[in-house]
């Protein structure tokens, strides 16, 4: 995951600042130094990195912070509001034709993501907006690149313009755009070549292409593991293409995220949305500020609530919060859970979001087994009915039989009993507003 280095590195720097009961200007200098190196050991840009620092210094000592209550948390406060500023403060949300199609052209360098990018966010406009795309083939040097974007509008059933490779590609565009004109599409993409560097010939054929289709957006789209590479690139595409956003991709990569602090700044555009994994489902909206907050150990929790209300309906929650409060949520709610969990991607991924949990030593150890979820379920499905709703009736001779009909160990059976039970009066705790159960759980 992401800014893993860069999180831990800043959390100990506020460690060490909270420690201390006053502030002094030379706390704060070092504090600025530390916060300096983790974000340049972070691959931010090194001007960027300047001019942030000096802003929060200089906030810091033009207000009466280091006198006041709490000069420590202030500081933090002072962080997350310039990490927000840098990252652009605001949601960008996709550029819209007042009328239809709205065209949408893809930039980027060869294996940035372009093509698949192409596809998510596609389907994400399919899914949220039951829009009609149509995807137009315009990479005519390399016929993989065709078959690529073939394979990924069957994928998920959306049309693709192409011509194959012996047409020139404005040409191809300008018969794309015929083509959707006539079937009423509301969304056109652009999917344009892509090279191992920019190269004036590209630039030039981008540039023809842009004149042609006048685009409401030209995306382009970098990959957030090249680092430095990717601002520079974010750079060289403005310039010459005056882009109108950013994907950036692959930040669910061993990344140090610097790419994602510096783009901004550097091009003065926006990221609009970020790539987190090579499913045609993985492609979220870029926030600013719940970025900052994930970046500084505080979790992403708003992006989890949604996670979840995707893959939960409204009155299965309700149901749910209800059997915990009267304490009645029991095996078969269990199961419900997990499968809910398993829909919501990688385990591991899923709790980085939770406040804390980012940089919980307990996450180090954390190596969650999908198998381990199927064991679980296992040994509930081989509970009688009366054993699922009813726990307290597991005596050791059903806990022999559900072992033996699980094909899983007695130990095992009682461990994961007894978490449940766990679980259950925790859950039944803080839904009486009481959270002192969970410092525990959390390893604080
Ligand atoms: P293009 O040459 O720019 O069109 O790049 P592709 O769309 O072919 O992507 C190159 C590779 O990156 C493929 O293997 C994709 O599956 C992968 N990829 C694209 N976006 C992401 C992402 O957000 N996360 C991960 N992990 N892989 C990605």
């Amino acid at each position: 995951m992401a800014f893993e280095g860069l999180t831990e590195r800043l959390q100990k720097t506020f460690t060490n600042l909270r420690k201390k009961g006053k502030v002094t200007e030379a706390d704060l200098r070092d504090t600025m130094r530390e916060i300096r190196l983790a974000l340049l050991e972070a691959d931010v840009n090194f001007k960027v990195v300047k001019q942030f620092v000096k802003t929060v210094r200089d906030q810091a000592i033009g207000s009466d912070i280091l006198e006041g209550l709490n000069p420590a948390q202030q500081i933090v406060k002072l962080v997350n509001d310039e990490l927000v500023k840098m990252m652009g403060e605001e949601d960008a949300p996709l550029n819209k034709s007042p009328k239809i199609p709205t065209i949408i052209m893809m930039a980027g360098l060869q294996g940035a993501g372009k093509t698949t990018t192409t596809g998510k966010l596609a389907l994400k406009l399919k899914n949220e907006q039951k829009a009609r795309p149509l995807l137009i083939a315009a990479d005519v040097y390399r016929p993989a690149a065709i078959d690529q974007l073939v394979q990924v509008g069957q994928q998920i059933d959306v049309p693709v313009y192409e011509e194959g490779t012996d047409v020139s590609p404005v040409d191809i565009v300008r018969h794309g755009l015929a083509q959707a004109a006539e079937n009423k599409n509301d969304y056109v993409f652009i999917d344009t070549a892509g090279r191992l560097q920019i190269d004036e010939k590209l630039m030039q054929e981008l540039a023809d292409i842009k004149a042609l289709a006048q685009p409401n957006e030209i995306l382009l789209v970098v990959d957030a593991m090249t680092g430095q590479n990717a601002v520079n690139t974010a750079e060289g595409f403005n310039e010459k293409l005056d882009i109108t956003g950013v994907v950036l991709t692959k930040l669910d990569g061993d990344t140090r995220g610097g790419a994602a602090l510096s783009i901004r700044s550097v091009t003065g555009k926006p990221i609009k949305f970020v790539g987190q994994g090579e499913k045609m489902e993985d492609l979220d909206v870029f926030h600013p500020d719940r970025m900052a907050s994930r970046i500084l150990g505080m979790g992403d929790m708003l992006t989890l609530i949604e996670k979840t209300q995707k893959d939960f309906d409204e009155k299965q929650a309700a149901e749910m919060t209800q059997k915990i409060r009267e304490n009645t949520f029991d095996f078969n709610d269990f199961v419900d859970q997990l499968t809910q969990v398993q829909n919501m991607g990688p385990l591991e991924d899923v709790m980085k979001m939770i406040p804390g949990m980012a940089n919980n030593p307990m996450m180090k150890n954390m190596n969650v087994d999908p198998k381990d979820i199927e064991h679980t379920k296992a040994i509930v499905y081989s509970m009688t009915n009366a054993e699922r709703e009813d726990p307290d009736i597991l005596n050791p001779s059903r806990r022999r039989r559900i072992a033996a009909g699980s094909g899983r160990p007695v130990v095992e059976v009682n461990r994961m009993i007894k978490q449940f039970n766990q679980m259950k009066k925790m859950m039944n705790q803080m839904s009486k507003g009481n959270f002192a159960g969970m410092e525990g759980l959390m390893g604080n």
